[in-house]
């Protein structure tokens, strides 16, 4: 499906760490998106399968890396990885933080948790 170059930006700067894969933090390429076989190619993945009554909107939407969305295609985010994702947590915003490495950034995602 066809998103807005507004909707694109505005996903790939939704991780902390700009440009990140939501699922394996793998850095993308924002003039790639949707370009497949290109370096750092990305696309808008429904946090929430759409399959699964997922919402076709921004609150749903985050960067992946193709292999990751690939392999994710209509697993929920639990059955995806089941170590980070919180059961039955429909909300992206809680795992924003979760590629950056600082101590303090991880110490800030706690009271947001
Ligand atoms: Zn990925």
């Amino acid at each position: 499906m066809a998103h807005s170059e507004e909707d694109v930006n505005w996903v790939y700067d939704r991780t902390l760490q700009r440009g990140r894969c939501f699922y394996c933090c793998k850095q993308l390429s924002f003039a790639n998106y949707g370009i497949v076989g290109s370096k750092g190619t990305w696309e808008i993945d429904h946090f929430i399968p759409l399959a699964a009554g997922g919402e076709d909107t921004r609150y749903n939407w985050v960067p992946a890396c193709v292999n990751c969305n690939t392999e994710k295609a209509d697993l929920l985010p639990w059955e995806f990885m089941p170590q980070r994702f919180t059961r039955g947590d429909l909300n992206p915003n809680h795992y924003i933080f979760d590629c950056d490495p600082s101590p303090l950034m991880r110490w800030i995602a706690g009271l947001f948790g």
